[in-house]
């Protein structure tokens, strides 16, 4: 069976609809292109809990705010159709953005407790653009299951939250962050770093080990563990937006950090932003 791509909504809308009809399960993986080994695995676990398979590659620009890289975000057509071929994608639905949003469109979906902090306060309107972009991409490829990836934990938890609260007929699952060798988490945007950047990056997933070696040792004050955790952000030369620990399903800053909870980093390094989280 030869994959599919499909750049209008109502297309695919058509080809879900005759799957369901057959009493094939349809699982969604929603990305924004320029695909790695993590957005690969999230392909492969939607292909353990669906029939036929349904990657969105679409750059979002509502959730981008205005300074952010919207226009320079890296892209490679080609290369992700290929990608997604042989991960054994049954469609990719690549839409213009003219496709997705009218322009006066005037209905978009908030989420107002989960996204408030972290990347949401840094962000302002970034999860109003994720909820209204996934919630109509749930629409177009009516899947039974959606696949995210933990790398971008808050938005999971934001989405898990949106899909319960809105009631949308599917489950959600959420795949564990790939990782380079030496521990960078895959990102797209990992392209746009230069020179010393990439070793630098490498702060991140060893701040976030630093606190996990604490905590393994047993409860600990949170803010002596963020203080841990930024003072190898620093000895990296990463400009620090962020450094929390929360509790796994409320996403509260904790005072006392323990197995269980999460930690997260937002950092720029150089012009890069790049965030990363572990379960401790
Ligand atoms: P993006 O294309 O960056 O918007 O990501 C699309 C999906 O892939 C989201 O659910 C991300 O959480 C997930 N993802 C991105 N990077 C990784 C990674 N390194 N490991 C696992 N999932 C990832």
């Amino acid at each position: 069976m030869s994959m599919l791509v499909i750049t209008s909504a109502e297309e695919v809308q058509k080809w879900a609809m005759a799957q369901r009809a057959q009493g094939l399960r349809i699982g969604l993986v929603p990305t924004m292109g320029y695909l790695h080994a993590g957005h690969l695995s999230l392909i492969a676990e939607a292909g353990k809990h669906a029939d036929r398979v349904v990657v969105s590659i679409f750059v979002n620009p509502v959730q981008f705010g205005p300074n952010e890289d919207f226009e320079k975000y890296p892209r490679n057509e080609a290369r992700d159709l290929e990608l997604c071929e042989k991960a054994g994608a049954a469609v990719v639905f690549l839409p213009q953005v003219s496709a997705m949003y009218a322009p006066d469109a005037s209905v978009f979906v908030t989420e107002e407790r989960l996204g408030n902090g972290l990347c949401g306060a840094k962000r302002p309107g970034h999860f109003r653009g994720v909820c209204t972009v996934v919630a109509k991409l749930f629409n177009i490829a009516l899947p039974q299951v959606a696949v995210f990836g933990q790398k971008d934990y808050q938005q999971a938890a934001v989405i898990r939250r949106m899909v319960r609260d809105l009631n949308f007929p599917l489950e959600v699952v959420v795949a564990p962050i790939v990782r380079e060798a030496d521990g960078l988490a895959m990102s797209s945007r990992n392209v746009y770093l230069v020179g010393d950047e990439r070793s630098r990056a490498l702060g991140l997933s060893r701040a976030l080990q630093t606190a996990a070696q604490t905590i393994a040792a047993g409860p600990c004050a949170a803010g002596a563990v963020r203080g841990q955790m930024r003072e190898v952000l620093e000895k990296h030369a990463l400009k620090i937006d962020y450094v929390e620990i929360v509790d796994a399903e409320t996403l509260e800053p904790v005072s006392e950090a323990r197995q269980g909870h999460v930690a997260l980093i937002a950092v720029y390094c150089g012009r890069t932003r790049l965030i990363d989280n572990r379960v401790l």
